[in-house]
């Protein structure tokens, strides 16, 4: 095996291993490889060890990577300017990042009539703070019943990044707003936990994590965001 296979296999057991300590079915949680910085020829190795979801930050970067391996599954996962909506709404499956409903609003009008609608989550702030993105507790309702009305867009659930080092209660917050909205919306999708905490966000409910580092080793300076 390769290195990345050896590293899938890991985190694959890292993470059955926290399914099984919170007494959760062992396929609750899908596992998305965050491939940013990393090149193609790493995206074919993971997806020779089986794996077929990945997450980018930057779109041009992720526009690459796709036209090699187009029938791949893509997130994107990173901030998302409205002067990027059309490209995104043409090429990703899901965008996990939404936090505005014009933003919302320009992805569904965008979306091409022969796809599938878009599958969205609303990035929520996982800390309370001003300073990171996403959604307050507060807001995260009203936007939730605005992209929900949006007809080419489905919008699956919620995603947060809890800031390094975050206590469990953080991660407990968000499964509050995750849970108090869930029938409401038909939620299917809580995206949190990274390569340090995955363990943290499967213990408080996450069905999604998104894993770089653990798979792909560490990342070169990223490019500037584009
Ligand atoms: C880079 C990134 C990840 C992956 O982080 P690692 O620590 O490398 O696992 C997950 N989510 C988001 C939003 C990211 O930007």
């Amino acid at each position: 095996m390769n290195a990345i296979a050896d590293n899938l296999q890991a985190v694959r057991a890292r993470i059955s291993r926290a399914l099984e300590a919170a007494r959760r079915d062992d396929k609750a949680v899908t596992l998305l490889a965050v491939s940013k910085t990393h090149p193609a020829a790493k995206i074919a190795e993971a997806r020779t060890a089986g794996q077929h979801a990945f997450g980018e930050n930057y779109v041009q970067e992720a526009l690459e990577k796709m036209t090699a391996a187009p029938d791949l599954e893509w997130h994107l996962i990173g901030p998302l300017q409205s002067n990027k909506t059309r490209v995104v709404a043409e090429r990703f499956q899901w965008v996990q990042t939404v936090d505005r409903e014009k933003i919302a609003k320009r992805l569904s009008e965008q979306r091409p009539a022969a796809l599938p609608p878009l599958n969205v989550l609303i990035q929520v702030n996982a800390s309370g703070e001003a300073t990171k993105s996403g959604v307050s507790h507060r807001a995260v309702e009203s936007l939730a019943k605005a992209v929900a009305a949006l007809p080419r867009l489905r919008l699956r659930g919620l995603m947060a990044i809890p800031e390094p080092g975050a206590p469990r209660e953080r991660y407990a917050e968000v499964r509050a707003m995750f849970d108090g909205l869930k029938s409401q919306f038909g939620f299917d999708t809580l995206s949190m936990g990274m390569s340090d905490d995955l363990e943290l966000a499967v213990a408080e409910g996450a069905t999604m994590v998104r894993v770089g580092t653990a798979i792909f080793g560490e990342r070169q300076k990223p490019r500037a965001a584009a």
